[in-house]
């Protein structure tokens, strides 16, 4: 993948919880949340995500991108 803010090759790997980091403890969820929804209190377009993703690493831009699959078949924007 191509890093969105320079255009350079991102070297890829993966991203996943650690086990001793407090970011994604047990029974945490990953979600997803709609710009539009971002301040709601009530988020009924919130996407649930696997803990486990791609992520691409940008050393020019010292960022890394990266992508989750769903964790169980969601759908919004249906209308
Ligand atoms: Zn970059």
């Amino acid at each position: 993948m191509e890093c969105p803010k320079c255009g350079r090759k991102c070297f890829e790997g993966v991203i996943k919880s650690e086990q001793a980091g407090r970011l994604f403890s047990e029974g945490a969820m990953l979600t997803w949340t709609p710009e539009y929804e971002k301040k709601s209190v009530i988020k009924k377009d919130k996407l649930n995500l696997k803990k486990t993703g791609s992520g691409y690493y940008c050393q020019f831009c010292e960022k890394v991108y990266a992508t989750f699959e769903l964790s169980e078949i969601q759908s919004i924007f249906q209308g």
